[in-house]
C-alpha cells in the first residue's frame, strides 16, 4: 500500500509547535517574533502569496509588518528599505516576495538582506553555511521536504536520492540537505541525459521541475518514496484548470510513499517560513 504523506497535517503540527514557541518568545521578550514581508508591483500570484504568509503569521502569534510598495518603486529606496529594516531591532525576519517589478535585480536585493533575518535562506551566506553543513538559515521549500521524508524514512544512510531540477530554491538545497544526510545524491536537470533510469535507480526521488505529467510511473522503482515539489496550473477541459504535480500521480501506486499535489509540500513552505522567522527571532535577542 502505497502511502500518501500528508503534508497539511504534517504542516499543521509544525505550526501548533510554532505557536507555542512564539508565545514562549513574546512572554520572555515582550514582543513577538517579527516578520517584514516586502510586496512590490501589482502582480496578482505575488499578491495572494503575501496574503498568505501574513495570515498564516497571525494565525501563530508570530507579528508581521507589510510593505506594499508601488511597481516604480526603484532599486535604490528598496535597498535603503532593507537597511532600514536590518536596523529594527523588532523586526526579526524579513522576505521580499519574487519576482521583483523589471528594473530591480534579484540578486543585489536579497544579498542586502543581513544573513541573519534572511528567513528564505536565500543569502549567499545561508547558501554557503548551508553547503558545509553549518547552522544557518535554509530555504523553506527544502527543508519542507525534509520534514515530509523524516514522516517516512528513519535512517537515510548510504539511500540512493535523485533530484530532478537544479534551481537555487528547491533543487540544489534539497540535494545539499539529503547529502548531509549521508544519503547519494544525484542532481539532474533538462540537459540531463537518461533520466527515466537515473530515477529508476532511486531510493528518494524529489521532483522539483515545474513540468506537469513529467515523472510517470515507470520511472519509479518499486518501494521508493516520491516527493513532488511541483506545483502546475493546468486546464480542465471546459473553462475549468487544476493544479497538479510534476509526477503523474495515479501511477505511482507501486512507492512506499508520494506526496500528493495539492496537499503534500506546498503547506509545507509557509510553516517552515514561519518556522525560521522564530528561530531567526531567538538567534537574535541571544
Ligand atoms: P525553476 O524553473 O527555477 O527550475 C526548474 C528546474 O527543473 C531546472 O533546473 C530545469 O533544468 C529542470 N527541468 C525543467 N524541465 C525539466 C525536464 N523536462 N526534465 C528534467 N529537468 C527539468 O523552478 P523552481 O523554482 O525550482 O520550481 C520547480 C517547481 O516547483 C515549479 O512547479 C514550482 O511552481 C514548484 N515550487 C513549489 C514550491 C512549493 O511550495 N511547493 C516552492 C517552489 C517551487
Amino acid at each position: 500500500m502505497t502511502a500518501i504523506i500528508d503534508g497539511k497535517a504534517s504542516a499543521e503540527r509544525l505550526l501548533a509547535g510554532i505557536a507555542a514557541d512564539a508565545l514562549a518568545f513574546r512572554q520572555e521578550h515582550g514582543m513577538p517574533p517579527t516578520l517584514a514581508v516586502i510586496l512590490i508591483g501589482d502582480d496578482p500570484a505575488s499578491q495572494v502569496y503575501v496574503g498568505r504568509k501574513i495570515a498564516a503569521c497571525r494565525r501563530v502569534g508570530i507579528g508581521s509588518i507589510e510593505h506594499r510598495l508601488d511597481g516604480d518603486f526603484g532599486e535604490e529606496a528598496l535597498l535603503a528599505l532593507i537597511d532600514r529594516l536590518n536596523a529594527d531591532a523588532k523586526v526579526h525576519g524579513i522576505l521580499v516576495q519574487l519576482p521583483l517589478p523589471q528594473g530591480i535585480r534579484a540578486n543585489p536585493v536579497l544579498d542586502r538582506i543581513t544573513p541573519e533575518k534572511d528567513v528564505d535562506g536565500f543569502h549567499p551566506v545561508n547558501v554557503g553555511r548551508l553547503s558545509i553543513g553549518s547552522d544557518g538559515l535554509m530555504p523553506c521549500t527544502p527543508l519542507g521536504c525534509m520534514i515530509l521524508l523524516d514522516s517516512v524514512i528513519q535512517d537515510f544512510r548510504g539511500l540512493s536520492a535523485v533530484v530532478v531540477g537544479k534551481s537555487n530554491i528547491v533543487g540544489k538545497p534539497v540535494a545539499l540537505l539529503m547529502l548531509e544526510r549521508e544519503c547519494t545524491v544525484t542532481v539532474t536537470h533538462i540537459h540531463t541525459r537518461g533520466l527515466p533510469d537515473i530515477v529508476r535507480s532511486a531510493d528518494i526521488v524529489v521532483v522539483a521541475a515545474g513540468s506537469p505529467g513529467l515523472v510517470r510511473g515507470d520511472w519509479i522503482k518499486p518501494g521508493a518514496v516520491v516527493i513532488d515539489v511541483g506545483i502546475n496550473r493546468i486546464s480542465d477541459g471546459a473553462d475549468g484548470s487544476r493544479i497538479v504535480g510534476d509526477c503523474v500521480f495515479e501511477e505511482m501506486s507501486h512507492a512506499r510513499a508520494v506526496s500528493p499535489v495539492p496537499g503534500g509540500v506546498g503547506p509545507m513552505t509557509i510553516a517552515c517560513l514561519l518556522s525560521n522567522t522564530v528561530r531567526a527571532a531567538r538567534r537574535q535577542v541571544r
